[in-house]
């Protein structure tokens, strides 16, 4: 097995190789909790969970971080408009964005952290930093990290200090005057009225963003971890800062491969809600299931920019139909054929239908070319449904339907649905609708056909047979 990642580090491809045989340690940045997530946030959570779930598929124990950021200017803003705690509005969006994952079948991580329940560790670090000299306390009680002790600076983001100084007004914080330079970066500060805040050796206050990555993923995960990633924004400061405290803190490599998704616009514009342009996931599942949006995210490389619009969501409405429809009829012909063993003439097309799976895999493994793996699944979808027949063997048919199955599970595509939809009772009226057409009682066949559209369950005569399709319930024009 070899994969390999582009890691933003090095700016190519390099073929992973775990720190520990067998096993992956991987951090991605998760969101501010003060609001439902949108469909941006969506983006790294589905790309990444495809990353886990295939390096699992691999083989591989994957220890999966990622983070809640529930203490923030934002979380605490709202708290003050609604005139609650800022806790009831982090825990609120919380749930909340739990069961977006879950609607989009993003795995829950092995360990989801919270920011204010890490604070002990932060203060250790931070009192670390400060003792080893990459730290300092100003006269308010503000800490801050002394970006230029760093030496490696800007490896991540392939900024050159120098070049920083120039621009450094936008990464200037109140109280900025108490700097010793203009690129240092805040890693505690003092209380503000009315805010949530903590005990520390340097002043009662809350802290910085940054640091509670680097101190969530050396206590999950150890001080070196296998992949660290998160949004494209995230480069610079964000991760930039987190290899900058953790490396100086730990004295070692904080993050082998630093692996990031490119933006998600809409209509070819930026997201933002003063254009009106901007979805929550929750926006999305009125209109579509979340599987689609999920298929929608998948269509694209992870690196490459990708455009959010209705016309293109509706091809990827198509698409996951293709799947789902086909892994359908194939469990449908499975239930009926007879339960031999497969013929030599299915056993060379089960091997030929490997192809695909290989080539599903070289895809993943350059660097999870998502849009590629789907292609190869649609071929083997075309290819099932060329080769599958009423006389199949039962063998045959399942072969292809798990093949099918694996592939898009690893996508965390869910095609499964479609068979609970199956039910005794529609398994009875299908037949029963064959019986009536032998006897050439066409109206009851008939009759049985709408009954079934009803269930949202359309049936299709063609010269290979009966095929079942899945429509709006309730469609009565004939299909
Ligand atoms: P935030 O809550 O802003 O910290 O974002 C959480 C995650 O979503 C980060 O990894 C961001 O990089 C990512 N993210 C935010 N907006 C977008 C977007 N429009 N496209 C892709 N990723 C995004
Ligand atoms: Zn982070």
């Amino acid at each position: 097995m070899s994969m390999k990642i582009y890691n933003t580090l090095s700016r190519r491809k390099e073929e992973f190789v775990p720190i520990e045989e067998g096993k992956v340690r991987m951090y991605v940045c998760g969101p501010t909790v003060y609001n439902l997530i949108h469909i941006g946030n969506a983006r790294p959570m589905i790309v990444f969970d495809t990353v886990r779930r295939y390096m699992e598929h691999k083989g591989l124990e994957v220890n999966y971080v990622s983070n809640f950021t529930d203490v923030d200017d934002k979380i605490i803003k709202k708290a003050a408009e609604e005139g609650v705690d800022p806790s009831v509005i982090s825990m609120r969006y919380i749930e909340e964005c739990r069961k977006d994952m879950e609607a989009m079948n993003v795995k829950p991580a092995t360990t989801h952290p919270l920011a204010t329940q890490e604070i002990d560790g932060m203060i250790e670090m931070i009192g670390v930093l400060i003792h080893k000299g990459y730290a300092y306390v100003a006269e308010d009680g503000t800490v801050y990290f002394r970006t230029r002790r760093f030496s490696e600076y800007g490896k991540l983001s392939h900024k050159n200090l120098d070049d920083l100084r120039g621009g450094s007004r936008s990464l200037l914080v109140s109280g900025e005057d108490q700097k010793e330079d203009g690129l240092d970066f805040v890693l505690w500060k003092p209380k503000k009225e009315g805010e949530p805040y903590w005990e520390s050796p340097w002043c009662d206050g809350r802290p910085g963003w940054h640091i509670e990555c680097s101190v969530m993923s050396k206590r999950y995960l150890g001080e070196e971890i296998d992949i660290h990633a998160g949004g494209e924004d995230l480069i610079f400061p964000h991760h930039e800062n987190e290899i900058a405290q953790s490396e100086a803190a730990n004295g070692k490599t904080f993050a082998r491969y630093w692996m990031h998704n490119a933006f998600l616009n809409i209509d070819n514009r930026k997201m933002s809600k003063s254009l009106g342009n901007f979805f929550t996931v929750r926006d999305i599942s009125e209109k579509y299931d979340l599987q689609v949006l999920r298929f929608f995210m998948l269509s694209a490389h992870y690196r490459s920019p990708l455009n959010f619009s209705a016309d293109l969501m509706d091809a990827a409405r198509n698409g996951y139909e293709r799947i789902v429809t086909c892994v359908d009829h194939l469990k449908f012909l499975a239930d009926r054929a007879p339960k031999k063993e497969m013929t030599d003439a299915e056993t060379a097309l089960c091997r030929e239908a490997e192809g695909f799976e290989a080539q599903f895999d070289a895809a993943m493994d350059d660097d999870f070319n998502t849009a590629d793996a789907i292609s190869a699944i649609f071929e083997l979808v075309k290819f099932a449904n060329t080769h599958a027949k009423e006389d199949s063997t039962g063998a045959f048919l399942e072969n292809l339907k798990q093949k099918i199955i694996t592939l898009a599970d690893i996508c965390g595509l869910i095609t499964q649905r479609q068979e609970e939809a199956l039910d005794e009772d529609v398994q009875r009226l299908i037949q029963e609708r064959a019986q009536a057409k032998k006897e050439k009682d066409f109206a009851r066949a008939d009759k049985i056909r709408e009954e079934l559209l009803l269930r949202g369950i359309a049936l299709k005569d063609t010269r290979e047979g009966v095929k079942i399709e899945r429509v709006q319930p309730g469609r009565r024009e004939n299909v």
